[in-house]
């Protein structure tokens, strides 16, 4: 059975939320599982240096109220992610700086400072039986995966899954979306990243989440929970319900269930608490169908699938020029000319970094008209 429970927190008061994430525990049978002296390692999302009201990293006061709770079960524990960009002790102290884990140190968890890196063999693994990780994860008994709910530009919603994603050094990110430049393939790889990691415990911070131009640009939403449940992909099944997205629309849970390790929709999850109350209504999700399947049709398929793709494109009024798109892009697809990005449409493999990282919120996700008006006629 797959179980998830929600519950209700309407802002980031510390009581409020240490309140909500007991609640949302409990019916999991709380964390029983935690004995004394146990090192439990908790990987937030802290993509980028944001501070926490922007709403795109896993909110500290989640975090000091997790930690809390540890705590009080004897745990030691550590916080850590890979933002994107270097993953070296100085750019990822600015990264805790901008997003409030100075809180969570005094909350009593550690944040991490082993900056090294170590191989996995996988044999269990679809796509990635190989690859690089932090290792920091391997000094610690249990991982608890703490994701932000928000809009994605690559795979529509990133939550307990994609959060994974940080695991993989900074640096690395982008050979990993070269090496797996379809949705598909990407979430294959990433769900192979949380059957070797499995956390013990998935909790998703939606008190406040990202609609819009996520997982760094977007817009904060009052959504008003904390969701949890051991797996993420339930968890994952769950948030796509609160933001209007199906299984369909969110790659990573299209991967999971075809592995048998989700149900097809929320209806089948087993629901502690009213998941139905906190539900949004007109939630902005970057799209919803964002590639028509033309499998049938052979060449000529990939030809109008390729068109009808969504595409990074620049927003000229807001970009700055500082050029961040173009470094980040692992495809070397974008050329800075008169200080704009110019994108070189066949060599890019849509994996939106360039949208992910450009500080301003300039480069967004552009869907053809003609996909619109498909994507209608298909239900949207
Ligand atoms: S990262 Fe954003 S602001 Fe910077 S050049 Fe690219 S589009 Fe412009
Ligand atoms: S242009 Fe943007 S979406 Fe295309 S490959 Fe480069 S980073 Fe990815």
């Amino acid at each position: 059975m797959f179980d998830v429970s929600v519950a209700r927190c309407a802002d980031y008061a510390p009581e409020a939320v240490t309140r909500a994430l007991r609640a949302a525990l409990e019916p999991l049978g709380g964390l029983d599982w935690v004995k004394p002296g146990m090192r439990v390692g908790i990987k937030a999302n802290l993509v980028t240096f944001l501070k926490p009201e922007r709403a795109a990293t896993t909110h500290p006061t989640v975090l000091c109220a997790l930690t809390q709770l540890l705590r009080e079960r004897g745990a030691e524990v550590i916080v850590g992610d890979s933002p994107g960009g270097l993953y070296t002790a100085a750019y990822v102290n600015r990264v805790y700086a901008a997003t409030g884990m100075k809180l969570v140190e005094q909350a009593g968890a550690a944040l991490n400072r082993n900056f090294g890196e170590r191989q996995a063999s996988f044999a269990g693994a679809r796509v990635a039986r190989r690859f690089t990780y932090t290792a920091w994860l391997d000094d610690v008994d249990a991982i608890i995966d703490v994701c932000k709910l928000k809009s994605h530009g690559m795979m529509s919603m990133s939550a307990a899954v994609k959060n994974l994603f940080g695991v993989i050094p900074g640096t690395l990110k982008p050979e990993y979306h070269f090496q797996y430049p379809d949705e598909r393939a990407f979430a294959d790889m990433l769900i192979d990243l949380n059957e070797y990691f499995r956390p013990r415990l998935s909790i998703a911070d939606a008190i406040v989440g990202m609609e819009g131009n996520g997982p760094t640009a977007g817009t904060p939403r009052t959504i008003g929970a904390l969701l949890a449940a051991h797996t993420p992909y339930a968890l994952d099944l769950a948030c796509a319900e609160v933001i209007g997205l199906a299984m369909d629309d969110v790659p990573t849970l299209r991967a999971a269930h075809d592995r048998g390790l989700c149900p097809a929709t929320a209806a089948e999850l087993r629901v502690h608490g009213d998941l139905a109350a906190v539900r949004v209504e007109g939630f902005e999700n970057i799209l919803q169908r964002r590639g028509l399947r033309f499998q049938s049709a052979g060449v000529f398929g990939k030809a109008v699938e390729r068109l009808l793709a969504s595409k990074p494109g620049v927003d000229a009024d807001e970009c700055v020029g500082c050029g961040v798109c173009a470094k980040t892009c692992p495809a070397h697809a974008i050329a800075m000319r008169d200080r704009l990005p110019v994108i070189d449409r066949r060599a890019c493999i849509r994996c939106f970094c360039c949208q992910e990282f450009c500080p301003k919120g300039a480069m967004t996700v552009r869907r053809p008209l003609a996909a619109r008006l498909l994507n209608r006629s298909h239900g949207e």
